[in-house]
This record gives structure tokens, C-alpha cells and sequence, in this order.
């Protein structure tokens, strides 16, 4: 405390107690020529006894208080306060001289309307003529709005600190004046490192010179700008930001600064990245997806407009990915779909699009052919390449496909055409048995609606109990009489009347509704079967054609409950299966086999000879009986090489333990010669074509031999 301060307050102290004495008489120690001139300053002048007692208010008090001379005078002086109970009123009446003396104080006042507001007050003591202490006067004047702007500046000042934006500030010439901490943390740079320079440190070589040069020209002319734009940190690593740089001027439009605030936005742009690739590639295979073949197809359709090109589309459809997906499990599935996209990737050009549409469909895009039979010799080189069997863990798959082609400009002119009918095509093409290719033709369209046709019949056939059954009798050779019956299954279309399995079948394979009419077909016959088995007809067995689809993990529990609820001995229920089904078993299918086996159902391999399996292979699945297919058995006697083969498969047969049937019998040259080889069963023409069960049941009663 000063000396001066120290006697002031000593005085004031002493002074007071005098004071006391002289309340009541206002302005005892102002003389009245003084009252006026304080009156006539434009500042508010209070002046008060030591006691706080206000004795003196001037015009410019009225006008800042809204209270009039007669309203203040005699009051104390707390009244003017804002918080008259706040301790940390610093300027306390009292303590606040003793404190400060005439320094200057920020303080908070109340107007007669209730406003409080920011005042600078100014406090000095009076003396009278003797030279004591008598009194106070405070010099007061309005500073709510320099301190609001104060108080706006240190929350400015906050956020440039603490905004995790990073902040840059420059003079006119561009020169850095200040960052802010988030600058550091993205950039690398201290303030120190960087005050002085131009921003050009920040430049990216990613973008040329006069992209830079064009933003700030861009903010000279429109005040401000917006954008992403790459940034160096001071490791030398370019980032992606997001940059919004803008110009300071002064009152007069004079320019003072600019400030450009950034963030880094990589890991946005990596989300977006990610959502780009969900949204236009395949998740498993990481080749371009439906959406973006299509893009990539529409945008080349255009230049191929333009340019007069033309482009193919290769249909590509797997021959035998779904048994091998139903069997060996979806994630052998998914690895062998994924060996497949790279076969196909490294079979075409870079240039050319290699896309999965799903499933196992894939296309591939020729933009730029000069002629029709290049794409025939891209379908050859895809199939080449799905040619040799792939490898995973312990099994060796051989897949092929199927290709349709489709040719721009003369199939169609839009992507859409194009796609549909090169699947058209590939429908075609896998009509035509194993690893082929086709070109779209009309009349292929017309097939193809067709199939839909039938497939939609299908569906109305399930529903409305269009299906029904034949049974062909199977013989023994050696007694002739019946011992077994296969259901066919028979579509009475309302229309077409009776339609061939031969053309539904496949139908129903490919859509996958062969699993809805094999569950049909197994209940109907079983249900037939238990009605023979309680007529006590003498028959032992029924026969049910399943396909490859069928081979569901639960099938051989599905079968075991259907058996229990028709109440028949498991022997009775004979599954035919076909070859193919076998070429690519897994050790699940052939426990599920072994399951059935095991049950006592029975399981034939029809259609034998025609696959591709390898006879030394059969051992290792439970087959009761070979059904030598009716192709080998149409020759015989004549046909020397059909002979041979059918004495090759009983021969065979026999060695390995199982029965032997042959199928399409139709003369007795044909029985007698596949009785000589040792043949056990037939079934065939000469006996019985498939027959309604009313026939068949009159065959068994009536005792027909062959
Ligand atoms: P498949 O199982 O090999 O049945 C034998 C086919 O040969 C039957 O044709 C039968 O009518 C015919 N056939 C019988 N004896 C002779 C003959 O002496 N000469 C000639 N030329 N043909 C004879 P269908 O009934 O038209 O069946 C054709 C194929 O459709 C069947 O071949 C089978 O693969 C399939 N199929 C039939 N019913 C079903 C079924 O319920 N489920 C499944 N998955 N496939 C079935
Ligand atoms: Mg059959
Ligand atoms: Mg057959």
C-alpha cells in the first residue's frame, strides 16, 4: 500500500467517526458552486459521506441511474449496487478504498429499471477546508459493452485454443501470425516453427501450383472459401482436409488478416471409401458388383455409340458349385468362389470388366471386340481356365461353366438387354451338357419364356395339386415277377395336359423348386406304399428319384419321420440318386449316406454310365444298386460297344458287391442278353410303361410275370 493510500485510509478511519455526528446535513462538505460544476460533467459524479450516505448526484448520475438527485440523496450507496450481498464485490464500500483508493474499478450497478450493467468507477476522497477526510466522490461511466466485447474476445480466444479445428491466422501478406494447438496436433508445426512464413508450407504436391493459386483468388473476390484439399504435415505426409479460409477486413475495407480453418478428414474419407466399395464391390470375391457392372456397361455403351465399337457380355454360370455348396458347406463355397474370380480376373485382359452378379454368376465385359468370334475365344479361355480342378484343403473340384453371350450392337443396345439375353444364352449353353458356350438367338428368347412359363406353372402346380404319380414296375429276372415300383412323378397341366418330367425337371432344378416336389413326391409314395404294404400286395419296395438339391444336411432325418409316420419298415423306401452326385461328395453327404444305410433305406445310382465318375470311387459310398441307363441298354444285342459296357458295369457290380438293374428294357433280345451277364433286375417297356397306381395295383394282384 502506497504512503499516500496508508494516510487516506488512517484518515478516512478517523474522519468517519466525525461524520457520524454530522448525518443529516447532505452535501455538508460540497460547497454549492463546486454542486454545480459536477453537475454540469457529463460523467455521473456521486458523492457521499464517509459513511456511505450518498450526499451529492449530478445529471449525469440521473441519466446513468435513472434515479433523480431527491430518489439518491440520503440514501446509501449499496442501493446502486447489483448484489448488495455479494462478498466478492470487491470495491466493498469501504475496503474498496482502502483497498484501491482512487485506482479504478470494474463493477456491477444497478439502474432504476433493473438493468444491471458494467461501471467504471473511479473513487477519491474529499476534504474539507481544514483538510480532513469528509467524504467520497465516485466518478462513474457505463462500460457494459467494452466489457462484453472483452469477455467475447476471451471466449474467442478459448475456442481458437480448444477448437479441435485446426486454426491459422495470417497478416495481408499471407505470413502466419498464429495457430492454435489443434494445429500442431494435425500439422506437426509449433507456432514458433511457423510465425512469419507464408502458408505455402502447407502445399500438397497433389494438386498443381494454380489450384492454390485460384483459391486465393477465389477468397480476394468472394470474401471466402470452401473446400477439401490436400495438406503436408511437417512429416511430409499429405493428408485430406477439409479447408474453409476467409478474409478479415477493417472498419475502413482495409484487409488485416485471413484465417483458414481445417480439419482432417481421412477418416472420413476412409469411411467413405469402405462405403463405396460396399455399395459397388462384391464383399466376398472384391470384384466390381451388379450396380457397378452396370455403370461400368452403360458408360461404355456410350462410347461405343460414339465410336461405332463393339462390346460382348459374358454370361458365366458355375456348373457344379451348388451340390458342392450344399455339401461341403458354405465356407468351402465361399473359398472356391473366390479361386474362381481370380481364374477369371487373370483369364481376360486388364481393360476388360470382370464382375459377380451373385450366387455363382459372373460376367465378363469385352468393350472393344472387332469382331463376333473374339468373344467366342474369350469364352474358350474362361473355360480353359475353369478347366483344372481346383484344390481346397483335401478336395480336388472340378467346376466348369456355362457362358451365354450377348453382342453390341446386334443383340441390344442397352445394358440391361444385353445381360438378360446373354443369360438367355447361357441357359443354352448349359442345355448342351457340360462346359459350353452360346450366342444369344431368338429363338432362344422364345425358349426362355418358356421356362419361365413352366416354372410359373410350377409353382400353381404345388399349390393346386396338379402333381401326381406313375409307378413302372421293376422286375426280378429270375422269378419275373414285380418286386419294386419307381414313382414318376406326372404334371397334369389344366392346359397342356399330361407334361413330361423330362421337361419340368430341370425347370424345377434350377429354380430350386425341386426341393418342394421331391417332399411331395416322397410323402405321396410312402403314402402309396403303406396302402399296398396294408392290401398285403405282394411288394417289397418303392422307388423315389431325388436330385442333388435334395441332399440337405436333414434329409436323412426327414426321412426317417416320414417313414415313422406312414408306419413302414425303412427297407421299403428306395432313393434313387444320379451320378453326378457323387463327383463331388463330401465326407457329409456320404455320412448322410451312410445314415440312410444304416436306417435300412435303400440307395441306387441311376442313370449309371452316363456321369463321369470313376468306377474305383463307389466303393466308398453305401450304393445297393447300379441302374445301367437305358442308353446302353438300347443297343443291345447289336451294338458292340453297348454290350461291352453294360458286361463291363455288372461285371463290375458284381465285384464290388452291388445289384444290378438295367432300365428301358424294351425286348426280350434286350432281357435275354442282360440275363446272361448276370443282370438281376429290369425295368422297361416290355414289362410295363409307368403306369396310374390303380394299374399297377391290378398288375400285383393279377400276379403278372414277365
Ligand atoms: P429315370 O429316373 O431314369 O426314369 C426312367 C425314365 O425312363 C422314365 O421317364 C420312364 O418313363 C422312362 N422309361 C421307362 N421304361 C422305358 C423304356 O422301356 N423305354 C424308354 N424309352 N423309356 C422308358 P420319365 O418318367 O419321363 O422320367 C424321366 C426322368 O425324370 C427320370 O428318369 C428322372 O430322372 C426324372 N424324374 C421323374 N420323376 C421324378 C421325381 O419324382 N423326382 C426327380 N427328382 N426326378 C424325377
Ligand atoms: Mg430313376
Ligand atoms: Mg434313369
Amino acid at each position: 500500500m502506497s504512503a499516500e493510500r496508508s494516510r487516506d485510509s488512517a484518515e478516512l478511519i478517523a474522519a468517519r467517526a466525525q461524520c457520524e455526528a454530522a448525518r443529516g446535513v447532505p452535501g455538508a462538505c460540497l460547497l454549492a458552486p463546486q454542486t454545480q460544476i459536477i453537475d454540469q460533467i457529463h460523467e455521473s459524479v456521486v458523492t457521499m459521506d464517509l459513511g456511505g450516505f450518498i450526499t451529492g448526484w449530478n445529471r449525469g448520475a440521473t441519466q446513468l441511474f435513472g434515479y433523480t438527485a431527491e430518489e439518491a440523496i440520503g440514501k446509501h450507496i449499496l442501493f446502486l449496487y447489483a448484489d448488495p450481498d455479494a462478498e466478492d464485490d470487491s470495491e466493498g464500500f469501504d475496503g474498496a478504498f482502502l483497498e484501491h483508493g482512487g485506482r479504478e474499478l470494474e463493477v456491477r450497478r444497478r439502474r432504476k429499471s433493473g438493468e444491471v450493467f458494467w461501471a467504471s468507477l473511479q473513487l477519491s476522497l474529499m476534504r474539507d477546508a481544514r483538510g480532513d477526510p469528509c467524504g467520497l466522490i465516485g466518478y462513474l461511466s457505463d462500460i457494459t459493452a467494452r466489457v462484453e466485447a472483452e469477455k467475447t474476445l476471451r471466449l474467442q480466444s478459448r475456442i481458437f485454443e480448444h477448437s479441435e479445428e485446426s486454426i491459422l491466422i495470417t497478416d495481408p501478406e499471407r505470413r502466419v501470425l498464429s495457430v492454435n494447438s489443434a494445429f500442431y496436433a494435425m500439422t506437426g508445426y509449433t507456432e514458433e516453427e511457423v510465425r512469419g512464413k507464408t502458408t505455402a508450407f502447407l502445399r500438397s504436391d497433389k494438386h498443381p501450383p494454380h489450384f492454390y493459386d485460384e483459391i486465393w483468388k477465389h477468397v480476394e473476390t468472394e470474401g471466402s472459401w470452401n473446400g477439401e484439399i490436400w495438406t503436408r504435415r511437417k512429416s511430409g505426409e499429405d493428408f485430406p482436409s477439409w479447408a474453409s479460409i476467409s478474409l478479415v477486413r477493417n472498419r475502413d475495407g482495409g484487409l488485416c488478416n485471413y484465417f483458414s480453418i481445417f480439419t482432417d478428414i481421412t477418416e472420413r474419407k476412409k469411411a467413405e471409401e469402405r462405403i463405396h466399395h460396399l455399395a459397388y464391390y462384391d464383399g466376398l470375391t472384391g470384384l466390381p458388383n451388379r450396380t457397378l457392372l452396370y455403370k461400368l456397361v452403360d458408360q461404355a455403351l456410350v462410347e461405343a455409340r460414339r465410336h461405332r465399337l463393339h462390346g460382348a457380355i459374358l454370361f458365366i454360370d458355375l456348373n457344379r458349385f451348388k451340390p458342392i455348396n450344399d455339401t461341403l458347406g458354405h465356407a468351402v463355397g465361399d473359398h472356391l468362389l473366390r479361386c474362381v474370380a481370380e481364374r477369371l480376373r487373370s483369364a481376360v485382359r486388364t481393360e476388360d470388366v470382370v464382375a459377380r452378379l451373385g450366387g455363382d454368376e459372373f460376367v465378363v465385359a469385352l468393350f472393344d471386340i472387332t469382331r463376333r468370334e473374339h468373344a467366342a475365344v474369350v469364352a474358350q479361355t474362361v473355360l480353359a481356365a475353369l478347366d483344372p480342378p481346383f484344390v481346397l484343403e483335401e478336395h480336388e473340384l472340378k467346376i466348369g461353366a456355362a457362358i451365354g453371350i450377348s453382342v453390341y450392337p446386334r443383340d441390344g443396345f442397352e445394358t440391361e438387354a444385353l445381360l438378360r439375353m446373354a443369360d438367355i444364352a447361357m441357359y443354352r449353353a448349359k442345355q448342351a451338357g457340360q462346359d459350353s458356350y452360346a450366342f444369344y438367338s431368338h429363338d432362344m428368347n422364345q425358349r426362355a419364356l418358356d421356362r419361365l412359363k413352366i416354372e410359373t406353372g410350377l409353382r400353381h402346380a404345388l399349390e393346386h395339386d396338379e402333381l401326381l404319380l406313375y409307378y413302372q414296375p421293376k422286375v426280378d429276372i429270375a422269378s419275373g415277377r414285380i418286386v419294386g415300383a419307381e414313382a414318376l412323378v406326372r404334371w397334369k397341366h389344366p392346359e397342356r395336359g399330361m407334361v413330361s418330367p423330362g421337361e419340368f425337371i430341370p425347370v424345377a432344378e434350377e429354380s430350386g423348386l425341386i426341393v418342394r416336389i421331391s417332399a411331395w413326391v416322397l410323402e405321396a409314395a410312402l403314402k402309396q406304399a403303406k396302402a399296398w404294404q396294408a392290401e398285403a400286395l405282394p411288394l417289397t419296395k418303392v422307388a423315389v428319384n431325388l436330385s442333388a438339391r435334395d441332399f440337405s444336411p436333414d434329409l436323412a432325418d426327414r426321412v426317417k419321420a416320414l417313414l415313422v409316420q406312414h408306419d413302414l419298415p425303412p427297407a421299403w423306401l428306395e432313393l434313387e440318386i444320379t451320378e453326378g452326385m457323387l463327383t463331388h461328395s463330401s465326407e457329409d453327404v456320404i455320412a448322410m449316406m451312410d445314415a440312410l444305410n444304416a436306417m435300412g433305406v435303400k440307395l441306387s445310382l441311376d442313370d449309371f454310365g452316363t456321369g463321369y465318375s470313376s468306377l474305383a470311387y463307389l466303393k466308398r459310398f453305401p450304393i445297393d444298386t447300379l441302374k445301367i441307363d437305358q442308353s446302353f441298354v438300347r443297343g443291345i444285342p447289336e451294338d458292340g460297344n453297348d454290350c461291352a459296357i453294360a458286361g463291363a458295369i455288372v461285371s463290375m457290380a458284381q465285384r464290388l458287391g452291388h445289384r444290378v438293374i438295367a432300365e428301358g428294357v424294351e425286348t426280350r433280345a434286350q432281357l435275354d442278353f442282360l440275363n446272361s451277364l448276370g443282370c438281376q433286375e429290369i425295368q422297361g417297356y416290355l414289362f410295363s410303361p409307368p403306369v396310374p397306381p390303380e394299374k399297377f395295383a391290378e398288375m400285383l394282384r393279377a400276379g403278372k410275370t414277365l
